[in-house]
């Protein structure tokens, strides 16, 4: 048996002696090696010691790929050499830019310089001398790795190349400062219709779940306060207006998103309070949850003509509006729309505040403009009625406006009525006509949004 323990690996310096030691068996104790280079010239070699070791100083002449053979017996070893003048640079590794102290849960990139590797040798990066945090290669004498760690702490960071070749670097890994908060749309619905229930939503970083936001209109109405679950965030929501919307989501005064939306007519239009009245609906009435539709009308004489035009309509609101709250002393009109003869349909009190219209109040109150008690709704009003209700079930998902259902009244307790039933169905009135609805055509208005529905 013959072997190397220790060698130049690779190449060594012309003129330059080096060390080769090795093992023989005891049994050569005593003994002298044979030296053979380049597989031609002997000399006598190094002498095995008695417990088997042995040990070679040589040197070359020349430079170009040598060979050494040490032989005894029919025991022989060899070695490959490239002698060469200058030795490549010693493989060496280094840190570059690591950060003295990092966030924790959060990335960075370490960087550093592999010089005298070849492109493409993999590195290890480890931290506290057990934890393998990367295999980064070498690419034109560099490397580089993600690194990211979760506990706070003094953290040791190793490169380690070929053999005894390794870098070390200490960082610090500190609490990471908390992220802003952010709000984001992502889920915003372009273009809209007027009337049309459309859902928006978004993203709410950093948000706690239960956190409330307030989405915004026009930077004045509010239109929801959605609440933040699982980072997102979305609400319903629904404009009578036409034309360019500006929303924005509000997490606090240095948090907020915009979106424009573009809302165009659909289907069915409703004229705009604003279009009317300057004044709003008093912000301090309470909430409506609607459940249900109450069909009255006005019970005032001097309607508009079929033909009026929207001044003399916004005109006959106007009028209908201080007779509730100048002559009745209430707080805005006591319906939520009114439908003009000419089939105008108009935003009376705002539709998210509770009625004063059929003593339970709460649903939707719509009435016709004019006297109903013999007179009979025209084609355009039922139309409108047909169109309004069936938006209005929709949002409150109605979908059998016609079969009765156990409803609350205000002088009959409790009864069995559709969902689209008249005034005088909950209270002891003539509203909105005689004949139990007859003249509103209450029972074809509740066919007409069923076929649509
Ligand atoms: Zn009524």
């Amino acid at each position: 048996m013959l072997t190397i323990t220790q060698a130049p690996q690779g190449a060594v310096q012309v003129k330059q002696q080096f060390l080769i030691t090795g093992t023989a068996s005891t049994s050569y104790a005593g003994r002298k090696l044979m030296l053979t280079i380049d597989n031609q010239y002997t000399a006598p070699g190094p002498v095995v010691a008695a417990d088997g070791t042995w040990q070679l100083n040589f040197l070359f002449q020349q430079t170009g790929n040598r060979r050494l053979k040490l032989a005894i017996d029919k025991d022989s070893v060899e070695l490959p050499l490239s002698v060469v003048t200058t030795l490549p640079p010693t493989p060496r590794l280094r840190f570059a830019n690591l950060p003295q102290q990092i966030p924790s849960g959060q990335s960075v990139m370490v960087t550093g310089s592999a010089d005298g590797y070849a492109d493409g040798t993999a590195l290890l990066l480890r931290a506290d001398k057990q934890f393998e945090l990367a295999r980064p290669t070498v690419q034109a004498g560099k490397w580089q790795a993600a690194i990211g760690f979760h506990q706070t702490g003094k953290r040791l960071i190793e490169i380690i190349g070929s053999g005894q070749d390794r870098a070390q670097v200490e960082l610090q890994v500190v609490a990471a400062p908390p992220r802003p908060p952010r709000l984001r749309f992502t889920q915003v619905p372009k273009p809209i219709q007027a009337e049309e229930i459309v859902t928006i939503g978004g993203e709410a970083d950093s948000y706690a779940d239960g956190a409330q936001l307030v989405l915004r209109v026009d930077q004045k109405y509010e239109l929801a306060r959605p609440l933040v679950q699982g980072g997102k965030w979305q609400a319903p929501i629904l404009f009578h207006q036409t034309g360019s919307r500006l929303i924005e989501i509000i997490g606090s005064e240095q948090d907020r998103a915009q979106v424009t939306i573009d809302v165009q007519a659909g289907d069915l239009q409703i004229v705009v309070r604003t279009a009317w009245n300057s004044t709003p609906t008093p912000a301090e009435l309470p909430e409506l949850k609607p459940l249900r539709i109450t069909i009255h009308h006005t019970a005032l004489s001097g309607s508009p003509s079929t033909s009026a035009s929207l001044a003399t309509d916004a005109e006959r609101m106007r009028y209908i509006w201080r007779s509730h709250v100048n002559g009745n002393g209430w707080s805005d009109i006591g319906y939520h729309y009114i439908i003009m003869p000419s089939g105008r349909i108009f935003e009376a009190r705002s539709d998210k505040k509770r009625g004063a219209h059929d003593v339970v109040n709460d649903g939707w109150g719509i009435a016709f403009d004019g006297i109903y008690s013999r007179a009979t709704i025209n084609q355009q009003q039922f139309q409108s009625a047909v169109a309004l209700c069936t938006k209005l079930c929709q949002r409150i998902g109605i979908k059998d406006p016609v079969t009765p259902i156990p409803t609350p009244t205000a002088d009959y307790g409790t009864r069995n009525l559709p969902p689209i039933c008249g005034h005088r169905d909950r209270v002891a009135t003539e509203c909105p006509g005689s004949e139990g609805g007859r003249t509103v055509r209450l029972a074809d208005i509740r066919q007409g949004v069923k076929a649509k529905l």
